[in-house]
């Protein structure tokens, strides 16, 4: 989608930190992290947020939850700990409108979340 961010590091126009890329996703370093470990994990496709994810979408969502936890593993979070993270509308803080995972790490954290 021309003027999505996102769409524009998955092209290569954006550039980005990228750490893993297949067939269904980009996985980049966030560029404010809020823990040491800060990646997002975004679908190549362009969907919105969570309330766009269709019934086709399911292999991509998916395979998310399977590179989030393989990147979990490569980068020493596995055992410490992690979060997987989508913020979904304002009251959630979502600023980005093309879908992305947060994977966090490397830090205490606390719950509920603010
Ligand atoms: P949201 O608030 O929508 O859940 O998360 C958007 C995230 O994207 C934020 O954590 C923000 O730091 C990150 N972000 C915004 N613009 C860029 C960018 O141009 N490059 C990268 N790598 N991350 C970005
Ligand atoms: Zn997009």
């Amino acid at each position: 989608m021309t003027d999505c961010l996102f769409c524009g590091i998955v092209s290569g126009k954006i550039k980005a930190n990228i750490v893993y890329q297949n067939d269904y996703v980009v996985v980049f370093k966030d560029i404010n992290p809020k823990a040491s470990v800060h990646l997002l994990i975004i679908p190549r496709k362009h969907i919105a947020g969570v309330l766009d994810i269709e019934p086709e979408d399911s292999a991509v969502i998916g395979e998310i939850f399977v590179v989030a936890g393989q990147l979990a593993r490569d980068h020493g979070i596995a055992e410490s700990g992690f979060r997987v993270v989508v913020n979904s509308g304002p009251d959630a803080g979502q600023s980005v409108f093309h879908l992305h995972y947060h994977l966090m790490g490397g830090r205490q954290m606390t719950w509920p979340p603010g």
